[in-house]
């Protein structure tokens, strides 16, 4: 059975070159009816911390990344936290030292940065640690230790090994000369597994089939290899993933602007959308589709699609599909999802404002209060949005109170006062269709009612329709002008135009 996993570091926030990894191994793992495992890999406590796993778990729940074993849903193979784990490196380590792969090594780290210094001034530089302890006598190792002399454990990289070789299931085949590796630290004074070596245990204990990772991982892929041949463990098959590059060809960074999954929900994007565009840096369907649904990736996910090419994050193109998502998502998706830009709306500050308690809960109230007025929201703007939080700025005028209104200036310029006369002419005869009860409150029969009215006045639809829009709307490029009269109070229409007429 296939089993994979998305390790993070609990170092920062979720970037988004680590969310394709981690949609990379989900999809996978959907596609061949595995499991995806979530682990932590928190052994730097210097920059790991508590905050950061919670993050971590949110944007990959705001992702829809569901994982099958890991932090909260638990699993056999836990636990799903490296610090957790420190008994199954000391297992591993015994297990190295029963085989003999291992040795204790007593160079101090002074002594180790003098040599490393000194080869360095010299030809040939530094090749890595000279071995010095490999060939300790074992008695007086064990005495040594016995005394509680610090020591690390190095590994005794055979020194007839040919060629490290592996098929990446990206890359190809691969091969690394086996005698420039160095003796590489697993585990250190204090105790503590070495990056790789905890990674090799961990996959190896979690009966891992499959590493797929970014590929700044490569070059600890053959150390890794001469480790589980150490341990004597299967070997899985390894995936690297190609860099995610920003427009300008340098590695995708917070530079380029947002670079966390977190910042592009706060910005308005939605997880389907950000899945699709992510899940195609590096991976094709067919090499031309590019909509395509969680479904679909979750069928037909496979590394043999995965280009080596390095992919570019495109942000008009992540616009443009974030824009088709809103279009297709519905009402009521869509008012779920938009429901912080829309209370932003309600409470008549700007997208970027964020609302306090009292603000939200105001908002929250209107929302609750009548769900199907923000659903006829909807249809207004879902071809004219990119991001939602668009939706506060093209939405505001549809929550502007009796005496809260914000007219753009540029349209009142262009449209009321160039017009002066004739402009207050069309508004006042469509206010008296607008006012006439008789009429019922519907965007059709108003619409009508008003072109009619135009004509008997003799006054073309545009120059009827534009200041009624801007005295309604705000400004000349609302969304659908009746539509939107349709959703409001009569009598705050009316108000609307008595506002601008003198
Ligand atoms: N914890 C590592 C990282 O965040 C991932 C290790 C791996 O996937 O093997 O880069």
């Amino acid at each position: 059975k296939v089993r994979v996993r998305f390790a993070p570091s609990p170092t920062g926030r979720l970037h988004v070159g680590g969310a394709r990894t981690a949609i990379d191994n989900w999809a996978f793992a959907r596609a061949n009816g595995g499991d995806f495992i979530l682990r932590i890999e928190d052994t730097d406590p210097e920059r790991s911390t508590e905050e950061n796993v919670q993050v971590i778990l949110n944007a990959m729940k705001w992702l829809g990344l569901d994982w099958d074993e890991g932090p909260e849903v638990g699993g056999e193979a836990g636990p799903y936290f490296q610090t957790q784990r420190m008994d199954t490196y000391r297992d591993a380590l015994e297990r190295l030292q029963e085989r003999g792969a291992v040795y204790p090594c007593f160079c101090s780290k002074e002594a180790l940065d003098a040599k490393r210094a000194k080869a360095e001034a010299e030809e040939g530089g530094y090749a890595g640690y000279d071995r010095t302890c490999r060939d300790l006598d074992p008695d007086e190792a064990a005495a040594r230790i016995e005394a509680g002399e610090p020591h690390v454990w190095r590994l005794k990289v055979p020194l007839d090994h040919g060629p490290i070789e592996f098929e990446d299931a990206v890359y190809g085949p691969m091969s690394f000369p086996a005698d420039v590796m160095d003796d590489m630290i697993v585990v250190r004074s204090d105790g503590s597994p070495t990056y790789n070596f905890a990674v090799v245990c961990d996959d190896a204990n979690m009966g891992i089939t499959h590493v797929i990772r970014g590929d700044d991982h490569l070059s600890n892929t053959p150390r890794q290899i001469l480790i589980y041949e150490a341990l004597g463990y299967d070997i899985p098959t390894f995936a690297h993933l190609s860099m995610i590059l920003g427009p300008d060809g340098k590695k995708l960074s917070k530079r380029h602007g947002a670079a966390s999954v977190e910042e592009f929900a706060e910005r308005g994007y939605l997880p389907d959308a950000m899945v699709n565009f992510l899940a195609l840096l590096g991976w094709s369907l067919d090499g031309e589709t590019t909509l395509i649904g969680r479904d679909v990736l979750c069928r037909e996910f496979s590394l043999e699609r995965v280009t080596k090419k390095d992919a570019v994050f495109d942000e008009t193109k992540l616009d443009w599909m974030n824009g088709q998502y809103i279009k297709e998502m519905g009402a009521k998706a869509w008012v779920e999802a938009a429901s912080p830009w829309l209370a932003r709306a309600f409470a008549g500050v700007d997208a970027a404002t964020p609302l306090d308690d009292a603000q939200a809960a105001e908002a929250a109230r209107d929302l609750a209060a009548r769900p199907a007025f923000y659903e006829a929201l909807y249809p207004l703007v879902c071809e004219r949005l990119t991001r939602l939080d668009e939706a506060t700025g093209k939405l505001s005028y549809m929550f502007w109170g009796p005496d809260v209104r914000a007219l753009d200036e540029k349209s009142v310029n262009k449209v009321l006062l160039k017009e002066g006369a004739r402009a207050d002419e069309a508004v006042t005869a469509c206010r008296s269709v607008l006012a006439d009860e008789s009429l019922p409150w519907e965007c059709e029969p108003l619409q009508e009612a008003c072109r009619a009215k135009g004509e008997e006045l003799g006054l073309k639809p545009k120059l009827l329709f534009q200041p009624l829009r801007v005295a309604v709307c705000g400004n000349m490029v609302s969304p659908p002008l009746f539509e939107s009269i349709e959703l409001l109070p009569r009598e705050d229409v009316l108000a609307r135009i008595d506002a601008v007429v003198d």
